[in-house]
C-alpha cells in the first residue's frame, strides 16, 4: 500500500502567518501527512505536479446563505460546487427560523436536523451553520446547539426590528414567523448576548461568537420614506440612500455598546464601506477589552452603485447592506492592507434574476459570489494592491477558521485536514455566470476580468475540481465545532 494517498510536488505553499515555501505535500487519509524537500512520488498513489502554482489552503466562505430562496438541498448541490471554482472548501452558512429558508418557526431542535439532512450527502465542501435565535426559547437553546451540533456562531439583524419596509409591508413579525407575542427588538439581543457570552465563558472551548448585520432600521423607515417620495428612482443608488451609511454607523454602535455590557464577542459582518469600517474602528478603540472582529465580503471591496447604475445592469446586484460607492471600496481595501479587517467572505445567496426584476423595493437581496473567492484576492488584493500571499490565505482562510472553531482548517500544518487549492497566479479569466458553475443565472461581476485563479481544488484530500470541471460525487462533511 502506498505510504501516501496523494502527493503535491513543485509547488510553492503558501502559509499563513509563515510566508511562502518551497515544499512538497503529502496527503494521507484526507490529513496532511508530511511536509518536505523531493518526497519520492513512488510512495504516493496519486501525484500533482504544482509546478509554477501556488498550493493554498483551501479557503472558508464564513459568509454563506445555503437554500435562503431555493430548495436546501439543490442549493447545497449547485453553490457548494460554486464554491470549488473559487477554490473555497468549507462553507459556513447562515440559517433562521421564519420567512425563506425553510418558511417555518419552531424550535431548532426539530428544524436543524432536518436542514443536516437536506444537506447531508449533497455538499461538494465540508459545511457548517451560524444559527439566529429568532425568539426567547431559542436563545434557551444555546447550550444544546453547541453541545449537540457544535454550532457555536449564532446571528442577530439588527433591522428586523418591527417596521414596515414600505414596499411589502413585511415587518420583524413576518420575517420571524413567530405569533408568540415576543419583541424582536435590543432587549432580545442583549438577551441573545449574554446567551452566547455565557457560553463563550467555558474556557475549554473554541471561541462561541455573534455575527451581526447591522443597519438601524428606524432610520431605515425614513430614509426610505424619503427617497420614495422624491421620484422613488429604481436604482441601486437610490437603495443605497435609503439604507444610507449612517444606519450602519448607529446598528454598529448600539451593538457594541451591548456587547460591552455583556461581554459578548462580535463578529461586525460585511462593513460596507468607510463609515461602517470607521464605526468598526472606533468600537475596538472604545473597548479593547471585547472580541470585536470584521468581515468584508467581495461586492463591497469591489462594486459599487454609480458604476453598476450607469452600465444599465438592473437590480442584480441589490444586497444588504447595499453597494456604496467607490470611495467605500477603497476605504475597505486600506482596511484589509492594514489588518483592520479580520476575513473577507462571499456572503454568498443564489437569487435568480427572476427575483430581482425592475422593481427596486420587491427585488429580493442578495447574490452569489463563492467562486471568486481566491479569483479575486488574488487579482484585486495581491497583483493590484501587493498584497503578500500569505496575508491572502489568512483572509480567506485562517483568521475565519480561527474565528470559528474550525481547528483542523485554515492551514497547510502536518495534520490539519487536506483542503487545498492549487493556483496560477497568472491565469486571466473574464466572469460570467456560466463559469462559475453555481444555479445562479446571473452575476453582478458579470465581464471583469481577474487574474489568478484555482485551478485544482482538494477537500479533504479527495481532488473535487480541476480545470474548470467537477470531478466526482459531493463528499463535504457536516463539522462539529466546540
Ligand atoms: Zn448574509
Amino acid at each position: 500500500m502506498a505510504r501516501y494517498d496523494l502527493l503535491i510536488t513543485n509547488g510553492t505553499l503558501v502559509q499563513p502567518h509563515v510566508g511562502e515555501m518551497r515544499a512538497d505535500l503529502a496527503v494521507k487519509d484526507g490529513r496532511i501527512a508530511a511536509l518536505g524537500h523531493d518526497l519520492s512520488t513512488d510512495d504516493a498513489d496519486e501525484v500533482l505536479d504544482a509546478t509554477g502554482r501556488v498550493v493554498l489552503p483551501g479557503a472558508v466562505d464564513a459568509h454563506y446563505h445555503l437554500g435562503i430562496y431555493r430548495d436546501l438541498a439543490l442549493d447545497a448541490y449547485e453553490e457548494t460546487r460554486s464554491s470549488l471554482v473559487g477554490g473555497a472548501t468549507t462553507v459556513l452558512s447562515y440559517f433562521r427560523t421564519g420567512e425563506h429558508y425553510l418558511n417555518r418557526s419552531g424550535r431548532y431542535e426539530d428544524i436543524f436536523p432536518e436542514v443536516l439532512r437536506a444537506v447531508a450527502g449533497r455538499a461538494f465542501t465540508d459545511y457548517g451553520f451560524h444559527l439566529a435565535p429568532m425568539t426567547t426559547d431559542q436563545i434557551g437553546e444555546i447550550p444544546r446547539l453547541i453541545a449537540e451540533h457544535g454550532v457555536t456562531s449564532f446571528k442577530y439583524y439588527m433591522f428586523y426590528k418591527g417596521f414596515n419596509l414600505a414596499s411589502s409591508s413585511r415587518d420583524a413579525k413576518s420575517f420571524r414567523m413567530a405569533d408568540d407575542g415576543q419583541e424582536y427588538d435590543l432587549g432580545h439581543l442583549f438577551e441573545l448576548m449574554e446567551g452566547v457570552a455565557s457560553a463563550a465563558a467555558d474556557p475549554g472551548r473554541s471561541r462561541v461568537s455573534l455575527s451581526l448585520h447591522c443597519e438601524q432600521s428606524e432610520l431605515m423607515r425614513l430614509f426610505i420614506d424619503r427617497v420614495r417620495k422624491n421620484g422613488d428612482p429604481q436604482t441601486l443608488a437610490a437603495y443605497h440612500q435609503g439604507r444610507p451609511p449612517l444606519t450602519e454607523r448607529v446598528a454598529i454602535g448600539e451593538a457594541v455598546t451591548l456587547a460591552q455590557e455583556a461581554r459578548c464577542p462580535v463578529n461586525l459582518l460585511h462593513l460596507s464601506g468607510a463609515d461602517a469600517l470607521d464605526a468598526a474602528r472606533t468600537a475596538r478603540r472604545t473597548h479593547p477589552g471585547l472580541d470585536v472582529r470584521t468581515e468584508v465580503t467581495l461586492h463591497h471591496l469591489c462594486l459599487d452603485h454609480v458604476s453598476l447604475d450607469a452600465t444599465g445592469a438592473g437590480l442584480g446586484a441589490k444586497v444588504n447592506p447595499p453597494l456604496r460607492t467607490r470611495h467605500d471600496n477603497k476605504a475597505l481595501w486600506a482596511g484589509v492592507l492594514d489588518g483592520d479587517i479580520d476575513w473577507i467572505a462571499s456572503d454568498h445567496a443564489c437569487c435568480m434574476e427572476e427575483h430581482k426584476g425592475d422593481e427596486l423595493w420587491p427585488a429580493l437581496p442578495g447574490f452569489g459570489g463563492t467562486a471568486l473567492l481566491y479569483p479575486v484576492l488574488l487579482s484585486e488584493g495581491h497583483h493590484r494592491r501587493g498584497l503578500p500571499l500569505h496575508r491572502v490565505a489568512e483572509l480567506v482562510s485562517a483568521n475565519p477558521a480561527r474565528a470559528y472553531g474550525l481547528t483542523r482548517k485554515g492551514s497547510l500544518m502536518v495534520g490539519a485536514d487536506a483542503d487545498i487549492a492549487v493556483a496560477e497566479l497568472d491565469k486571466r479569466q473574464t466572469v460570467s455566470a456560466d463559469l462559475l458553475l453555481s444555479g445562479q443565472d446571473h452575476c453582478p461581476f458579470e465581464g471583469v476580468e481577474l487574474r489568478g485563479w484555482p485551478v485544482t481544488t482538494i477537500v479533504g484530500g479527495r481532488v473535487a475540481y480541476r480545470d474548470g470541471v467537477v470531478v466526482g460525487e459531493p463528499s463535504g462533511k457536516y463539522i462539529r465545532r466546540c
